[in-house]
């Protein structure tokens, strides 16, 4: 089942499906898009850039990635962000929870009470007669 979504159009005023919307009655936009195609390139050249780990001069992206791969470095920006995520065991969680939850009560209950006998007493009394 898929649902049909009508907008408003600028042109006649009347709704138009958004999957199917009347080709006259698109707003023209430039295409700017060059008329002669060229696959988008990376250079790989650098002005002398420094390696962090050796104090080395290179003068190539791969050449310097690969160096600092090869030392053990992991270049941060393009890699995976999930890859060196741990994923959590559930059930070790929440017995973790649990036991957590269990020792702050315990230290709740052992604590000494925060009133004298004879602050409860009044207290009592107070919420007795108002
Ligand atoms: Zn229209």
């Amino acid at each position: 089942m898929s649902r049909t979504t009508y907008k408003q159009c600028k042109f006649c005023g009347d709704f138009h499906d958004v999957h199917n919307w009347p080709d006259n009655h698109r707003e023209w936009v430039p295409d700017n898009r060059s008329e002669l195609a060229a696959p988008m390139l990376i250079n790989d050249n650098l002005d002398y850039v420094e390696s962090q780990a050796d104090g080395k001069r290179y003068t190539s992206k791969r050449a310097l990635s690969a160096e600092y791969r090869r030392l053990g470095y992991v270049e941060v920006g393009n890699e995976n962000p999930g890859a060196h995520r741990k994923t959590l065991d559930k059930k070790k969680h929440r017995a973790e929870v649990k036991e957590s939850i269990q020792r702050a009560a315990s230290t709740v209950s052992l604590k000494k009470p925060t009133m004298t006998p004879k602050q409860v007493r009044k207290a009592r009394r107070k919420m007795a007669n108002g």
